[in-house]
């Protein structure tokens, strides 16, 4: 379960909204329940149910199981999609361990907006199923001239670019350390967007295969093949 406050300072919390929800209706967890926190600050804890209301319920600590964990340092810079597909991967990307997630505005975007609070509690339920100690940080969308301009030198930009590229296995033998993968809407990059893109000195164009993927699997295939790579 993630708490948002810093345990390493906390003997005893209580649990309300949502989540006390959850716990007491859903989990049915009752008075002596063992409960796993994490904090995405210090780590992971095992907390005791010390009682349970109607609408609360009161945890203790009671020891540090584990750091938080290091996280492989990938960022996920994607243009907004149809909601679902979008939810699902943000939710996918944190499972997977990316360290960011970049919603980025394209021209050909069929969705102009992002809904943070709905992606940040998709990927609180990731990490949470996945055992990650974590989050990905979640950014506000970024216009992608925007993105390209403050773009940092030392992290190599992975552009999967279904018009072609590099064999992403040989560009990733190529250029190591942190990394970015930028993944376009449906409808893809417009030709200005593609050369603008492809002028940022950090990118390298890369290629998925021969089909046309959608957006979310272009996302979650080459984050896969991204931490197969690393080893993380
Ligand atoms: N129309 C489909 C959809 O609704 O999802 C396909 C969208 S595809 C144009 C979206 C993005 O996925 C592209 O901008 C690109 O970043 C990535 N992509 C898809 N297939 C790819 C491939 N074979 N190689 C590299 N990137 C790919």
């Amino acid at each position: 379960l993630f708490v948002d406050s810093d345990l390493s300072a906390t003997a005893s919390l209580t649990i309300d909204g949502a989540q006390a929800h959850y716990l007491i209706n859903v989990m049915r967890v009752k008075a002596g329940d063992a409960i796993k926190l994490f904090d995405d600050i210090s780590g992971e804890y095992a907390a005791r149910v010390v009682a349970t209301g109607r609408r609360d319920l009161s945890l203790a600590i009671e020891s540090k199981l584990r750091p938080r964990e290091p996280v492989p340092d990938l960022w996920l810079c994607a243009a907004p999609i149809k909601r679902a597909r979008y939810d699902s991967m943000a939710e996918k990307a944190c499972e997977l361990g990316v360290a960011r997630f970049v919603p980025v505005a394209t021209a050909r975007a069929v969705v102009d907006k992002i809904k943070p609070e709905r992606l940040r509690a998709r990927m609180i339920e990731a990490a949470e199923q996945c055992e990650r100690t974590a989050l990905p940080a979640l950014d506000d969308l970024t216009k992608l001239d925007a993105l390209l301009t403050g773009w940092p030198a030392a992290r190599i930009l992975f552009f999967a670019d279904e018009r072609g590229g590099a064999n992403f296995a040989d560009a990733l033998a190529a250029h190591s350390g942190p990394a970015a993968i930028l993944i376009g809407p449906e409808g893809g990059f417009t030709d200005e967007e593609n050369a603008a893109i492809r002028a940022c000195s950090a990118a390298v164009p890369i290629s998925l295969g021969p089909r046309i993927l959608r957006a979310e699997t272009a996302a979650i295939a080459s984050i896969a093949v991204w931490m197969a790579h690393a080893g993380d």
